[in-house]
């Protein structure tokens, strides 16, 4: 039997299906259509059946489904076995991960156990049309190149992907598709891990690649105690603050919040980057915002050249100065 299809790992926690998954099932749409092939769901859990029109509507052409209370929690030995099952079982040519942190673990251990590369971290997807292979390319040496991989003789070929890079397609609720339960007969030997309690993050902030609005703050700010600067103008723009990796490395917000090749893409409506200076790890995680801002008193900084608009001064003066015409206005 070939290998034929695309399938996309789905991340689903307390049955909601991530952005991410429904971002990869977007772009491999894109792939499966360029291939003429079909897109596969495959989705783990328990009581998850629900969640399978979903994955319909944004695409798949098929869902699997692996029920199973073993799988109620992600814990990596049983979801390894059960992707590696569903893998083995399918037969794709392409398998796309979210490089999430629970993709970035289940990942890698799947493509050793099936004997096939892993492209880790990957930016962007295409097709080679002449050989039909999948050109996986993600940032390399510290962000100074774009690297394009190819996997041309294992199969499949595997890639996690970035969250916030790949546009998820609109959703259509009259898209059909087949659904199917597949067994992969776990046992309580599989479970290697008991989860005693799951204690969540009590802040209920917006994850900043959901924000329209960001106000991030690099080195140029100064000390953790400006941060408020910030957070004064996102109040009045309803935003969120996100910083450059220089202000997560002081400890003046935390990495969740950093922007950058090791941190989170984002794409909002209205970027702001002040006092950052523009190296390319920061910008390869904001280029694609819609209309970026940029405060820094040094009018050589390179983040201008990817401004939209350029405010060359103190952000101490120009923020709270931006923030009175506001009140105002
Ligand atoms: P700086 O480069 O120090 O810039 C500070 C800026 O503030 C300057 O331009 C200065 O002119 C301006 N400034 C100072 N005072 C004021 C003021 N009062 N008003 C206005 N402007 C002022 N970085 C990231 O951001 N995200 C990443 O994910 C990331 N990943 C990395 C991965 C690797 C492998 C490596 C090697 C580096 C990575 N970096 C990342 C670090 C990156 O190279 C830069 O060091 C970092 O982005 C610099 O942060 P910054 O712009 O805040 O600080």
């Amino acid at each position: 039997m070939e290998y034929k299809g695309v399938l996309v790992f789905i991340e689903q926690r307390n049955k909601e299906v991530q952005k991410v998954s429904l971002e990869l099932l977007g772009k491999g749409r894109e792939l499966a259509d360029k291939l003429g092939v079909d897109l596969t769901a495959a989705v783990l859990g328990y009581d998850i059946e629900n969640i399978s029109d979903e994955l319909i509507h944004y695409g798949a052409d098929k869902v699997v489904i692996v029920d199973d209370k073993r799988l109620k929690y992600y814990i990596t030995e049983p979801y390894t076995k059960a992707l590696k099952k569903v893998i083995d079982n399918e037969m794709p040519e392409i398998v796309l991960i979210g490089a999430t942190s629970i993709g970035r673990d289940i990942g890698p251990r799947v493509s050793a156990r099936i004997h096939t590369g892993l492209t880790a971290d990957c930016t962007s997807l295409d097709i080679d049309e002449e050989n039909k292979n999948l050109l996986m390319t993600r940032p390399a040496f510290g962000g100074n190149i774009m690297a394009t991989i190819v996997c041309p003789e294992h199969r499949p070929q595997m890639a996690t992907v970035r969250p916030g890079v790949m546009q998820k397609i609109q959703k259509d609720i009259n898209r059909v598709g087949n659904i199917e339960f597949f067994d992969v007969n776990l046992s309580d030997n599989d479970v290697n891990v008991e989860i005693l309690e799951i204690v969540k993050e009590e802040k209920k902030k917006i994850n900043i690649e959901d924000a329209k609005v960001l106000i991030s703050g690099g080195r140029g700010i100064g000390n953790k105690e400006n941060i408020s600067i910030l957070k004064e103008l996102s109040n009045e723009l309803k935003g969120e603050v996100s910083g450059s990796r220089a202000v997560v490395d002081e400890g003046w917000i935390k990495k969740d919040r950093q922007v950058g090749q090791t941190g989170k893409t984002v794409r909002p409506d209205l970027y702001f980057a002040c006092g950052i200076s523009g190296a390319i790890q920061h910008i390869a995680g904001m280029e694609d915002s819609e209309f970026i801002v940029a405060i820094n008193k040094n009018k050589e900084a390179p983040i201008f050249e990817v401004a939209d608009l350029g405010i060359v001064g103190d952000l101490k003066k120009v923020i709270p100065a931006l923030v009175e015409e506001i009140r105002v206005s």
